[in-house]
């Protein structure tokens, strides 16, 4: 999936634990053959290349995800929007490319989820204009690292971690102790915070995960769809929630919405918490998490 992967389990018996591993390997493997824009055989990339002459059938696993993905679009006012990689995927971050201002300008009304064509019946999903693209990027390893935890879960475990590269999800405990997972300073490899969790999903995105610099300005992979440009607000940010699919899609959101339309966004929503680094290396919490009562020693 171009991103690292780690799973880790408690099994009585080492032989299972080690089956179920694999089943969980392959379900990533599976997910990335459907949904990786960079396999010419995957049902989005078959969608890129053909949606903009016919509507497309996609299978009910990506279109849910789509939909899914409409959802935080209408959530967000477009902060989140898949249809970003119509500019999106003019970007090289290893080889230092980037579009034109030339092509930025001219792609930007690409960039627009009302341009997705969605048919429930048939399953299929169509692009109104032509040199339209999607790349479910800021969804899909959520979804993955969901689906992998629903197959442990029916094989008996109680304590797990997946984690698909920002992504993770927590089955229960660490065997009577909190899993302690930490979030990255952006400028460095040290973690900055250290949460004690359980049973809970946890997304990062950040500036420094595909990016390169040029003349002092910072090209990484999280494009604003109003500007066509990376989101500089902030540097890194975190959304705690029940489902990995959803603490990804908002940590993605909340990247491009910046610190007070994030904030708002989550202290609006039942159950999700986020964690924010702005631009100057401020750190923000979302409302449940900044309890005045907390922050005595
Ligand atoms: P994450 O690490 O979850 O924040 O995901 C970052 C990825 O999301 C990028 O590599 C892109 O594939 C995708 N992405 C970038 N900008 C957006 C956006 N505005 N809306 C939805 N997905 C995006
Ligand atoms: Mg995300």
């Amino acid at each position: 999936m171009g991103t690292r992967v780690y799973v880790q389990l408690w099994h009585q018996d080492a032989q299972r634990a080690e089956v179920l591993l694999n089943r969980v390997m392959e379900e990533m493997e599976r997910i990335n053959q459907l949904m990786s824009p960079y396999i010419e055989t995957s049902a989005i990339s078959r969608l890129n290349r053909d949606g903009a002459s016919r509507s497309v059938v996609v299978g009910s696993e990506l279109f849910k995800l789509v939909q899914r993905s409409l959802y935080y679009s209408e959530r967000t006012n477009g902060a989140f929007d898949i249809t970003f990689a119509s500019l999106g995927n003019q970007f090289d971050y290893r080889k230092r490319v980037k579009p034109s201002e030339q092509t930025r300008q001219e792609t930007l009304p690409l960039i627009d989820y009302h341009g997705l064509r969605l048919d429930e019946k048939e399953m299929t999903i169509g692009f109104v204009k032509p040199g339209m693209r999607v790349d479910l990027g800021g969804i899909a390893k959520g979804y993955v690292v969901d689906n992998c935890i629903e197959l442990l879960r029916r094989h008996g475990i109680n304590h797990a971690i997946v984690t698909a590269g920002g992504d993770s999800r927590l089955i229960g405990d660490r065997r009577g102790r909190p899993w302690m997972l930490g979030i990255r300073h952006p400028r460095g490899d040290k973690h900055v915070i250290t949460l004690p969790l359980e049973s809970i999903a946890i997304s990062t995105s950040g500036d420094y995960e595909r990016y390169f610099v040029e003349d002092g300005v910072r090209y990484h992979h999280i494009i604003d769809p109003a500007k066509g440009k990376s989101a500089r607000e902030v540097i890194s940010t975190t959304v705690l929630a029940d489902r990995s699919i959803d603490a990804d899609a908002l940590s993605t959101s909340v990247f491009v919405l910046g610190v007070n339309k994030g904030l708002e966004l989550i202290n609006s929503m039942e159950g999700i918490s986020a964690i924010i680094i702005d631009k100057r290396g401020k750190v923000h919490y979302s409302d449940d998490l900044s309890d005045p009562a907390m922050q005595k020693p």
